[in-house]
């Protein structure tokens, strides 16, 4: 039996994960489930999956996830720490899976145990790349990519030499404002930012699609997880979003994955690798599809992809302050504070203004100074006017 743990159980990811192991649950057993604030799902996944622990980040919601779990012998844990000490926990999978920096120690903890980590929060290769990749070099451990276009990239390079790929192309859908003129973005609401086309997530990462964040993210994810040049990255839009991504080699061949916009297949891929396993999700039909497009990502229109050329080139801390300038001007979007196109602007300023005082040049290779740079990035995008 695979022993599997989920950090993130309860969200959109998480329970995707479960969905596979539902459909096969005599080849798990369940070590550990983490959430924050679901404590309804958190409750109904224990009922089902019987792990050892369940924790939620939440220390003021301990007592309601223990008291609905008094008829099990689960152990009931609550707070960041608690997370942390559930991943350090011997497993052969774990599915990294929570949303924001707050995935970074549990990822690490993970791989420092020896573990494959699964890994789906992106936001911890872009703030912690350099350090992430060390310590599954340091451990031993593995990283499998979970985020579709990085499952598919890490598909296409099966077999292949680092050395021979000349581009990688990260297809984008380009979100929910794809085909409205510029000048209605400064008026969208986190409402209309929610409307993906064509995948169903978080609410995070949909208003993230929205705004080129995501994609700006995963280029710097790609970068750090294949440990490729920036300049061969790049990204294009492509509206049915079926091609995934497309590896370019230095004898003009292509290898492009595709599948249908459906997470189980890139989480399959993962909990399954290095074999692959029978999935029932849909099976592209391409008389159906009659035809693919792909258009220029323009980065005028999209500055989050401008940002992140920028923090590639430059490394260091550029990337933890991006990732921690970037979630609290997206919570103010949320609530109101600021406006859609004002997120790109708050990051920026913030990414100038640390960059000015010097703060950012040292490597990305330590946890302290990542974290130290992530709440610098957080307090300063909290005070910006826009
Ligand atoms: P969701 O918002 O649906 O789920 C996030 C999970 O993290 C939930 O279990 C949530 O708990 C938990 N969580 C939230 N805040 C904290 C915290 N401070 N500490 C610990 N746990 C916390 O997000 P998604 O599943 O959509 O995304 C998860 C990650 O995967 C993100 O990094 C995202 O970028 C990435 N990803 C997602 C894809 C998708 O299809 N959804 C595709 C590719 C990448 P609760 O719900 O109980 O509050
Ligand atoms: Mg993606």
């Amino acid at each position: 039996m695979k022993q599997i743990s989920i950090f993130g159980a309860s969200g959109s990811i998480g329970q995707n994960t479960l969905e596979l192991i539902r459909r096969d649950k005599a080849a798990y057993e369940v070590v550990a489930l983490t959430g924050d604030q679901n404590i309804a799902q958190l409750v109904r996944d224990v009922n089902e999956f019987r792990p050892q622990i369940v924790v939620t980040a939440d220390e003021k919601l301990r007592s309601e996830l223990g008291e609905a779990l008094t008829n099990t012998d689960c152990e009931v844990a609550a707070g960041s720490e608690a997370i942390a000490e559930a991943a350090s926990r011997p497993t052969d999978w774990v599915m990294s899976s929570i949303v924001g920096s707050a995935g970074l120690v549990p990822g690490l903890n993970a791989l420092r145990a020896g573990t494959t980590l699964a890994l789906a929060n992106k936001e911890s290769l872009v703030a912690a790349g350099p350090l992430l990749t060390a310590t599954a070099e340091q451990f031993n451990s593995s990283i499998i990519p979970v985020d579709s276009e990085h499952s598919a990239i890490f598909q296409a390079l099966m077999g292949e030499k680092i050395s021979s790929v000349e581009r990688i192309i990260i297809t984008a859908s380009g979100g929910a404002f794809r085909d409205w003129p510029q000048a209605d973005l400064a008026r969208v609401t986190p409402q209309q930012a929610q409307n993906h086309p064509n995948w169903s997530m978080g609410q995070r990462i949909t208003i993230d699609s929205a705004s080129m964040f995501n994609k700006a993210f995963e280029l710097i994810e790609a970068k750090e997880l294949f440990k490729i040049d920036e300049k061969k990255i790049e990204t294009v839009i492509h509206p049915e979003s079926l091609v995934h991504a497309i590896v370019g080699f230095c004898d003009g061949g292509m290898m492009a994955h595709l599948g249908p916009t459906d997470m189980l297949h890139a989480i399959g891929y993962a909990l399954n690798y290095p074999n692959r396993k029978r999935l029932d999700i849909e099976r592209l039909d391409f008389t159906k599809i009659g035809q693919f497009r792909f258009f220029e990502a323009n980065e005028q229109r999209y500055p989050a992809l401008r940002l992140s050329r920028e923090v590639m080139r430059k490394g260091g801390l550029w990337g933890a302050a991006l990732n921690g300038a970037k979630e609290v001007a997206l919570d103010r979007f949320i609530t109101g504070d600021i406006g859609f196109l004002e997120m790109a602007i708050v990051v920026e300023v913030v990414l100038n203004e640390m960059d000015r005082a010097g703060d950012l040049g040292l490597a990305a290779d330590c946890l302290d100074t990542i974290l130290n740079a992530d709440a610098s990035a957080r307090r300063l995008a909290g005070l910006i006017n826009v």
